[in-house]
């Protein structure tokens, strides 16, 4: 490609920050407004941390008692500290401090899945329900420490619960409430989780799920819970069993006394969170309070830059990290307001998100790449029939998203007047580890750019574990600070938690992920590690060569995956899904080999390429390549763990189209 034409294509520009449009409230200035300004912060959070993380939480967070200890230990050892001696608690600071402040102002707008059944909760009614639900958990006689296990809908009693066991100092356990009862089961165990909360049922996209019948059957095989908190969201009859189940709106009501917070250390746990499971095993992570908080908190501030007056939507669930930090904690302990979506972006129509955005009138919306693509599948209408006019960011996480889906969504949701922010983080870093700031980054499609506050990252040979420090390096990306929100162990294990990240490469965390830094030092995240593939010599990344196919406009989505080849070592098997309406046909397959060759070269040719109607994703929307790269290769019999897949129906269809060529 010559310098014109990159400059003409659309998903090889640069996007300068803008120059604030007229959706920028007049009121304000950006937190972040240069870049300049940013390097000189991040210049400080790494050479001195200290300085940086005590403004830092002295800004943003209320503590009981004052921390003597910024840091204390190492990633290598694997036994970091943040704001030691310190003493707070999570719902003080998300919840009572704004109800002192500002009663009426809105905490959560919720989303029902029925369009037209929205309401909100202010900051005085939330502190009042927590404070009832803190009060139920003591009468069940749950003390500092104990977990609590949450498998709920997206409600704002989710929200609630999650924000009374910060509360009593209990520790949370969410689990997405899609999962089987054999997988909320094995996380109860595994968590050895005290009680349960649920509602009878659940509503997404219209369908009904039977959420405490879920729990029931899981409960066979969980002797450590001993009561059941029931919330009515439907109210249909459920089954419930004397001495172990409570209903939700009768214990509340018959609370009457206010619940104190209770302060704890700030490294004492907060949270258990398994990883949605794309590569295996599922992990719970065990995240401490202080320093998630204040990881939190500052990223919510600076990455999307809140302010007071803005509206706030996330529409990750609370079952994942993002729902955690971005739907619950973040916005909540700025004091601003959090749109709690319940529905599927297609329900009842493809145009849900954007109506949902005009109805609040959001400010802010954070989504999944495997959204965009599904939705930019669908057509431009969708988004076309609504306004958005009060939208002044959007931004994206969970995959690498590629830079025609990138461009999609600037240009048709965001009309180009709102910054794109992709953010590039995991489960086990509890907040943002790579983004750019909206005002203050040039963005380039496709490129998460740079290191967040505090965010030192390394990208090392993934053979000899050297750092690569030159532009233009390709490698593993590790991090080689500790940050506050970065999680303590894997529960129960850890042992694995040393060897998965702290002892894989020395003295540095390891993510898992490969990467690449440009010539201009831009981070690009090109997918996990064991999905990196290798044709005769060349390291090819899946998600290179996935943002080539979809810029072929008959494409909607696709996984690339390496598999076992004689010759070259590997060879690259694509699986593609077409845009809606399109029918399968030599010419799409030969046109699509066609733009892969001309956007990368005759290197990155698919040997393969096979159309199909889905991919297999997780629960939380990801491609599980995994299990891709064991269809391709003829052995779909040993499959592995498939209890995160989100439609195991798909796999018989995928076999069979694999079967005619394996
Ligand atoms: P498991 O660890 O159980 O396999 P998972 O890695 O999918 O599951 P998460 O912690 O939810 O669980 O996801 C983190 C991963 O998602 C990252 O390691 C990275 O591979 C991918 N990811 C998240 N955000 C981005 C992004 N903006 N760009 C590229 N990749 C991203
Ligand atoms: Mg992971």
């Amino acid at each position: 490609m010559t310098v014109e034409e990159s400059q003409l294509n659309p998903i090889h520009a640069l996007y300068e920050p803008y120059p604030l449009t007229s959706r920028y409230p007049k009121d304000r200035t950006p937190w972040i407004s240069s870049f300049e300004q940013y390097k000189a912060m991040h210049d400080q959070s790494i050479n001195e941390p200290d300085v940086f993380w005590r403004l830092r939480a002295s800004e943003l967070v209320e503590f009981d008692t004052p921390f003597h200890t910024v840091c204390s230990g190492s990633l290598g050892e694997g036994n970091v500290k943040w704001f030691e001696g310190g003493k707070l608690n999570i719902s003080y600071n998300c919840v009572d401090r704004w109800a002192e402040k500002t009663p009426d102002a809105v905490a959560i707008i919720y989303e029902a899945d029925q369009p037209g059944g929205a309401k909100s909760v202010t900051y005085k009614e939330l502190l009042d329900q927590v404070s009832r639900v803190a009060g139920v958990f003591k009468s069940f006689g749950l003390e500092k420490g104990d977990t609590v296990a949450i498998y709920m809908p997206m409600v704002p009693e989710a929200a609630i619960t999650m924000l009374a066991c910060t509360r009593l100092g209990l520790v949370h356990n969410v689990v997405f409430a899609g999962f089987s009862a054999h997988s909320l089961a094995e996380r109860i165990r595994d968590s050895n989780a005290k009680a349960v909360v649920t509602s009878d049922q659940g509503l997404r996209g219209g369908k009904i799920i039977h959420n405490k019948k879920i729990v029931d059957e899981a409960l066979l095989t969980c002797s450590s819970v001993t009561k059941v908190l029931v919330f009515e969201r439907t109210g249909a009859e459920v089954p419930m069993q004397q001495g172990r189940d409570v209903s939700w709106s009768k214990a509340l009501s018959e609370q009457n006394e206010f619940v104190p917070p209770v302060f704890v250390d700030s490294e004492d746990p907060m949270f258990i969170l398994y990883t949605s499971g794309s590569t295996g095993k599922p992990k719970g992570l065990l995240h401490t309070t202080a320093g998630y908080l204040v990881g939190v908190a500052m990223t919510t501030k600076y990455t999307f830059d809140l302010g007071k007056d803005d509206v706030f939507c996330c529409s990750a669930d609370i079952g994942w990290i993002t729902g955690h930090s971005y739907g619950v904690y973040g916005p909540l302990s700025l004091g601003v307001t959090t749109v709690i979506f319940e529905s599927v972006p297609n329900y009842p129509d493809a145009s849900r998100f954007w109506k949902t955005v005009d109805e609040h009138k959001i400010t802010q919306f954070y989504t999944a790449p495997t959204a965009i693509r599904s939705l930019r599948r669908l057509g431009d209408d969708f988004v076309n029939c609504t306004d958005l006019s009060s939208l002044r960011l959007i931004a994206s996480v969970g995959e690498p998203i590629n830079p025609e889906a990138w461009v999609w969504y600037k240009s048709v949701v965001g009309k180009d007047l709102c910054p794109v922010v992709d953010t590039y983080w995991q489960t086990e870093n509890g907040s943002h580890l790579i983004t750019p700031l909206p005002f203050a980054t040039t963005t380039k499609p496709g490129s998460a750019t740079f290191p967040m506050f505090g965010i030192e990252p390394a990208i090392l040979d993934p053979n000899t574990g050297e750092e690569l420090t030159g532009p233009n390096v390709k490698g593993v990306l590790c991090i080689k600070k500790p940050w506050p929100s970065i999680a303590r162990s894997i529960l129960g294990d850890h042992d694995r938690y040393l060897t998965t990240y702290m002892h894989a490469y020395k003295g540095v965390y390891f993510t898992g992920d490969a990467a690449r830094r440009d010539e201009d030092g831009y981070y690009w995240i090109s997918g996990r590690v064991d999905d990196v593939i290798n044709v005769s010599g060349h390291r090819m990344s899946t998600a290179e060569i996935e943002s080539a196919i979809i810029q072929n406009e008959s494409v909607a989505e696709s996984a690339v995956v390496g598999i076992e080849d004689e010759i070259t070592g590997q060879s690259i098997c694509a699986f593609v899904t077409l845009q809606a309406g399109l029918k399968e046909s030599d010419q799409i397959k030969k046109s699509i080999i066609a733009t892969v060759r001309t956007e990368i070269g005759p290197i990155a040719t698919p040997k393969n390429l096979i159309l199909v109607n889905e991919l297999p994703k997780t629960r939380s929307g990801k491609i599980i390549r995994r299990i891709l790269r064991k269809v391709a290769s003829g052995e779909a019999d040993q499959l592995g763990d498939l209890s995160t897949m989100s439609d195991p129906s798909l796999l018989a269809p995928l076999v069979e189209k694999c079967c005619r060529w394996v």
